[in-house]
């Protein structure tokens, strides 16, 4: 029986047997797998390049190779987020802290820690991938990160997810934080606390994160930017935001782009124009705007070099995408094969896009964008908000969500997710707002709405917006060439919609005249402002009279 000290979890472990593990790689000198609880295992792979870690992953039977260059790997039965099944453990740190409910739903320290006990017992049979990373660009907020994996391929997800450390800095590295990711571990939910057999569980005290039970390579991203989203405003004073944010190349203005999955964060962030700081997760701290990623996680349904020519060249060798199918005869990619889902991914490090700033730091953005796929067609595709509107606005966070981004969603469905974000905040809703007025109103920023969704119609009858309508809008707002074009206030949501834009047919800016049709435009419009309405009910003690003011009327002649 050897007896070993977990300094991290402060837990004593017993074990059966100590046998010499065969290691491999670059492991730093302190802090071994003792450290993070692992004391044996079969292999341990440490830091490895990305070279080695695609020939691992071949080898393993993982993936296939594309002609592109880039893995091509299937994330099995999940080929989205369970946002059912994401956990926190309640405990004296958590209790008082975080808003509990159905998004953040409390497991108990017990659970945990038999979830934990046999997660590590499961890895003394596994090869092991283990990876030390960063998350954050900006050195003094930065969280140091170890993940260990069963799957190469998923340490090679982390690798151009994360940002990656020079590698003599890989030698003293001593992880804050530590992330196990099992897909082959199942939990069982009469005797672990679980709802089915796929978890992710997040322990802030001990400072874990346990995934297990699914493959789905986005929980590891989006466990550690639900971290984050409880460190940084709860200790630190930093506003985090589930945001993409990029800078002009000439009057480096930085803009940040907040939206629910499918909205177009990534998509409308890679800007031939503008240099990228990051496509989802930002902290806003009072002098800067930093990424907390060092990579993309981008969607490649239909994908074409016509329409996203950044996102289809950074497809190439170290990058990886998933649940994707590749011409059998050629092995290139088929981004118009949903066989799989239509919820398929590319996993590129941000150095495969030419236009970046390193590091991932810009000044306080000019020019907020909130992106909404609104599939009622009844939000118009660009709008100026008050700094009050924008407020309810961001506690609202309405999309429709898109089929594929999440387990089980397969046509477009309303939503209303705070802070354009709800499932990764810890939280209280509000706590993240009260942080972006103020930064708002301090920094007198402007705050556009944009619709990427539907026009014409609601979804089944009209379209969704042209893309390149949508950049030329988004170019037109952060060039100030819609200081002096003029604005009328829509009747029912009082947001100010310009009358001309420069390279965007008129008629399109406004809703009611695509629709055609005066009577069913505002049939829907009301319904949609009444479900405002509904939703905010739960936050209207919370707001004060201004924010009220953002509330969306009903048009009383259309009832
Ligand atoms: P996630 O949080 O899941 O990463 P996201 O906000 O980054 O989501 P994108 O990956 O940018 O969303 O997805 C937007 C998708 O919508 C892309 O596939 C894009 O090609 C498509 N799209 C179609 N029309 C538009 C439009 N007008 N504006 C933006 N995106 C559009
Ligand atoms: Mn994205």
């Amino acid at each position: 029986m050897v007896k070993v000290n977990c300094a991290q979890t402060q837990t004593t472990l017993t074990t059966k047997k100590c046998i010499q593990m065969i290691e491999n790689g670059l492991k730093p000198r302190k802090n071994d797998l003792a450290f993070s609880g692992i004391n044996i295992c079969k292999e341990v792979y440490w830091n490895l390049t990305p070279a080695e870690l695609i020939e691992q992953a071949i080898l393993n039977g993982e993936g296939k190779l594309t002609e592109s260059g880039a893995l091509m790997c299937d994330t099995g039965k999940f080929t989205g987020r369970s946002p059912k099944d994401r956990f926190i453990v309640n405990d004296t740190k958590t209790k008082d802290t975080v808003w509990w409910g159905d998004i953040n739903i409390p497991i108990s320290e017990d659970h945990f820690d038999r979830v934990y006990n046999k997660m590590i017992q499961h890895n003394e049979n596994q090869k092991i991938y283990v990876r030390d990373a960063y998350a954050g660009a900006d050195k003094t907020h930065r969280l140091n990160l170890r993940v260990i994996n069963t799957l190469a391929w998923h340490n090679l997800f982390c690798h151009n997810m994360f940002l990656r450390p020079e590698r003599y800095k890989l030698e003293g590295f001593e992880p804050d934080f530590t992330i196990i990711c099992c897909p082959e571990f199942e939990s069982d939910p009469k005797t672990d606390g679980t709802r089915q057999s796929n978890f992710a569980i997040i322990n802030l005290t001990k400072r874990i994160i346990l995934i297990g039970g699914t493959a789905y390579a986005g929980e590891m991203k989006k466990g550690v930017f639900s971290v984050l989203n409880f460190i940084l405003p709860h200790e630190k004073g930093v506003l985090s935001m589930h945001c993409s944010a990029n800078i002009g190349v000439e009057k480096h203005d930085s803009a940040i782009f907040f939206g629910l999955s499918g909205t177009g964060k990534t998509t409308l962030s890679a800007d031939p124009n503008r240099q990228l700081i990051g496509d989802d997760e930002h902290g806003w701290t009072e002098n800067n705007i930093f990424n907390f990623e060092g990579g993309c996680y981008a969607k490649v349904i239909d994908l074409t070099r016509e329409k996203e020519p950044e996102i289809f060249d950074a497809i190439r060798f170290g990058a990886i995408v998933e649940n994707t199918r590749f011409h059998p005869d050629t092995h290139s990619i088929d981004y118009e094969n949903v066989s799989v889902t239509e919820n398929t991914r590319t996993a590129y490090p941000l150095h495969h896009i030419a236009n970046v700033v390193s590091p991932s730091v810009g000044g306080i953005p000019k020019n907020i964008f909130f992106l909404t796929c609104d599939a009622y067609g009844v939000i118009p595709p660009i709008s100026k908000l008050t700094q009050e509107q924008a407020m309810y606005h961001f506690i609202s966070g309405y999309t429709a969500k898109v089929a594929g981004t999440e387990a089980g969603i397969t046509v477009p469905q309303t939503v209303f997710s705070a802070c354009f974000g709800a499932p990764f905040f810890p939280l209280h809703p509000t706590v993240y707002a009260e942080m972006l007025g103020e930064k708002m109103s301090m920094h007198n920023t402007n705050v556009w709405l944009i619709n990427t969704g539907w026009t014409g119609g609601p979804y089944g009858i009209g379209t969704r917006i042209k893309l390149k309508y949508t950049r030329a809008m988004i170019t037109a707002a952060l060039n100030d060439s819609l200081l002096n074009v003029g604005f009328r206030q829509h009747s029912i949501f009082g947001i100010s919609i310009p009358m001309t834009c420069p390279n965007v047919p008129s008629e399109l800016l406004s809703p009611r005249e695509t629709w055609k049709n005066d009577i069913g435009y505002y049939q829907k419009a009301n319904d949609l402002a009444r479900q405002f309405i509904e939703n905010f009910k739960k936050y209207r003690e919370y707001a004060n009279d201004k924010i009220m003011s953002g509330e969306p009327k009903e048009n009383l002649k259309y009832m």
